[in-house]
């Protein structure tokens, strides 16, 4: 391997590349333009576009694509060639501004929840210039926004860029108010952590129910699962190692910083953490590090699951979103500082996620609400449906002396002031680590565990960032009518404290006692994708949305339907697989199997007429039940599809899959289960879950 800064961002049409390759003037005004966030003036597209296409040809490349995020989740691509012809009958390689910065893909086959109907299908992408080009498979990939012919967006990237627009006007605010006056830019950063698991190829290809739908629909608990913890942190296996060596070099030269990798607490399941960035880039590079992650195991004769619960009864995977606000002088707003002041505005901004993450509990679980979350998300696992925050015992208890209720200062049993020089220096409190807390403070951010691990992060930090943005211009409203600042803040702070610290919980979310608990302080528990949802089209959500300009009524509406849509289609696909394994292959073995049994009970009559046969007897009994168990479970199903049309809407619908299918689902397999514990393995036609859990 060649040396890692040598090849990183090599593929990457980065800073340095344009420094070296634009005309000064060219690079100052393209600059100046993101960070003034303005579009792109033509004739600056031009250059910039040229300069981009020399750079890729030299690298083998012939094609370009605009690269977007639709709202299926994953990412989009339509390559086009740089190849024009001319008149004389030959070609040039040409690249033009106008390609740069706007295509036009057929846009009818992607999700819009009714914005844009196949008549009118034109749809336009827009180059975001804050995200930098990069070449993928031999192909120049632009970044781009994605909005319907009338103007509505029809991806996942504009809202998140609003959303960060939206919260460094604010926060700008806020900032201003104290005195700051050399912040020109607030972004937010975050770093993924990215759970995933490992399988073999040949085994992978055997479970039609991974194959179809991303999971195991059935499987009997292995004899070792996770209950020794001995994979946590345990070494790298040569074939994972290797694996993992092609994989951080591919996303090393994508600019990506992947840093940490390690294996989780499941058999077979590992994770990586890149290092943290500007929100939007974030996001971009970890749709391209789930792909990678894809295209790099393939190669190595191995399956890269990215649903978030793969195996029953094994832990299931996420993403750990950590998220932080950061000046352009790179101060991290949620960095307790050394002095009061500091201090004072690391407050207001802990006070604005507090109190936001307690108003928008709905919206958060919107945010993360899917097929495959749902069985985190509530389960007997990681972290519950209920949102909290974890603060900490000693930053819990300075908001508690800023409210006035305890002295922090044991000593001088005195109430804190803000923003004076009361306010001690904050420990850092970062070993305490609480792994079960769906919203953890970590010393300098803040840890969102509840995202799943095939989700696109946009959604949730685009939610994140509004909803931050919403306290702090209440804040600002305020305060900038204050005449004693520093009064009218300490009120602030206290009300705050006040009125949203039933949001915080420094105990075990996993616990009984905690959901009990939680519903008394009125928190809610939203435990599954219907019931969710539709808290997004809510006024209050729409208000929300409307005011910052992140996303209007109209779209707010689409993409309701859209994600509830998703979520029926996730579990349609899920009970036609499980039929179709149900009919073709386990009915049909377990009767084999019984066939056999049969036979050697006759042949050992025929042979013996008293031999005891016990065994093959009461195994015919019970696997004859089964699968007539199964069969009637089966159709069960069947006619359960069959009444989904009778729902009303798409809400009502999702009901039905939750509470009609997906029940129906697990019943089937309950039996297939015991099928499986009951069925010699030469008739069992599918790996079981130890086959698959080590087989890599
Ligand atoms: P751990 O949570 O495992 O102790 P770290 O604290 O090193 O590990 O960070 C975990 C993740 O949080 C990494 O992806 C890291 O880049 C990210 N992170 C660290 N600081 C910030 C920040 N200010 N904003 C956003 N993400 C951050
Ligand atoms: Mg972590």
């Amino acid at each position: 391997m060649s040396n890692i800064s040598e090849i990183f961002g090599s593929m990457v049409f980065n800073d340095d590349v344009m420094k070296e390759r634009l005309p000064k003037d060219t690079y100052k005004a393209y600059k100046k333009t993101i960070m003034e966030g303005k579009s792109l003036d033509i004739n600056v597209a031009n250059v910039v576009a040229n300069a981009m296409k020399d750079w890729a040809i030299e690298k083998g490349t012939t094609h370009f694509t605009h690269w977007f995020q639709p709202m299926t989740g994953i990412t989009a691509e339509k390559h086009d060639s740089f190849i024009s012809a001319t008149s004389d009958g030959k070609v040039i390689m040409e690249f033009s501004g106008k390609e740069l910065i706007k295509g036009e893909p057929d846009a009818s086959s992607f999700p819009s929840g009714g914005l844009r109907s196949t008549f009118e299908a034109r749809g336009y992408t827009a180059w975001d210039p804050t995200s930098y080009a990069f070449i993928k498979d031999s192909v120049l990939c632009i970044p781009t926004a994605f909005c319907s012919y009338g103007g509505e967006v029809l991806d996942k990237k504009t809202p998140l860029l609003r959303s960060m627009e939206a919260l460094n006007e604010q926060a700008l605010r806020v900032l201003k108010l104290f005195g700051d006056t050399t912040t020109t830019r607030v972004i937010t950063t975050v770093g993924p952590e990215q759970e995933y698991f490992l399988i073999d190829k040949e085994v992978y290809k055997k479970r039609k129910d991974i194959v179809f739908t991303g999971r195991t629909l059935f499987g009997a608990k292995p004899p070792k699962g996770q209950e020794l913890e001995d994979h946590y942190f345990g070494a790298i296996k040569p074939r994972v190692s290797a694996f993992m060596k092609e994989l951080n070099n591919e996303l090393w030269k994508l600019g990506i910083l992947a840093r940490t990798e390690h294996n989780e607490v499941a058999p077979a399941q590992h994770e990586l953490a890149p290092i943290f960035t500007n929100t939007n880039i974030a996001c971009d590079h970890n749709q391209l590090t789930m792909e990678t992650l894809k295209r790099i195991a393939d190669k190595h004769g191995m399956f890269c699951l990215l649903h978030e619960k793969p195996f029953a009864g094994i832990n299931g995977s996420g993403k750990h979103n950590n998220w932080s606000l950061s000046t352009n002088d790179g101060v991290n707003l949620l960095e307790p500082g050394t002095s009061p002041y500091d201090n004072a505005r690391f407050l207001l901004f802990l006070c604005a996620v507090v109190k936001a993450v307690d108003e928008y509990q709905d919206l958060l679980k919107v945010s993360v609400s899917t097929a495959g979350n749902d069985h985190r998300l509530g389960g007997n696992e990681a972290p519950p449906a209920i949102i909290s925050i974890f603060l900490g015992d000693e930053l819990t208890s300075v908001l508690e002396s800023v409210e006035g209720e305890t002295a922090y200062d044991k000593e001088f049993k005195r109430e804190m002031a803000v923003g004076v020089d009361a306010i001690p220096v904050f420990p850092k409190d970062t070993t305490d680590r609480n792994r079960t807390s769906p919203f953890a403070f970590t010393g300098n951010k803040f840890e969102f565990r509840m995202v799943g691990s095939k989700l696109s992060i946009a959604g949730p930090n685009m939610v994140l960032n509004t909803i931050v943005a919403d306290e702090l211009s209440r804040f600002a409203d305020i305060l900038e009518k204050a005449d004693d600042f520093t009064a009218e803040l300490n009120k602030l702070l206290k009300d705050t404290i006040k009125n949203h610290k039933r949001i915080i919980f420094n105990g075990n979310n996993y616990t009984d006692e905690w959901v009990v608990e939680a519903e008394k302080r009125g928190l809610l528990n939203l435990k599954s994708t219907p019931e969710s949802i539709p808290y997004f089209s809510s006024e209050k959500s729409v208000t929300l949305f409307e005011k910052f300009n992140v996303l209007s009524r109209k779209e707010i509406y689409s993409r309701t339907e859209i994600v509830l849509e998703e979520y029926c289609k996730e579990i349609n696909i899920e009970a036609l697989t499980l039929i179709d394994i149900a009919k073709k292959d386990l009915i049909p073995s377990v009767t084999a199997y019984i066939k056999e049994l049969s036979d050697t009970a006759n042949s050992k009559k025929a042979f013996m007429i008293d031999i005891d046969c016990e065994t093959e007897k009461s195994l015919i009994y019970k696997l004859s039940l089964l699968a007539s168990s199964l069969y009637s479970k089966t159709e069960l199903l069947e006619n359960k599809l069959l009444e989904v049309k009778n729902c009303n809407g798409v809400e009502e619908t999702a009901y039905f899959y939750r509470n009609s299918i997906f029940a129906a689902m697990q019943e089937m397999r309950a039996v297939i289960d015991e099928l499986e514990t009951n069925t010699a393995k030469k008739y069992w036609p599918f790996p079981t879950y130890g086959e698959i859990l080590f087989s890599v």
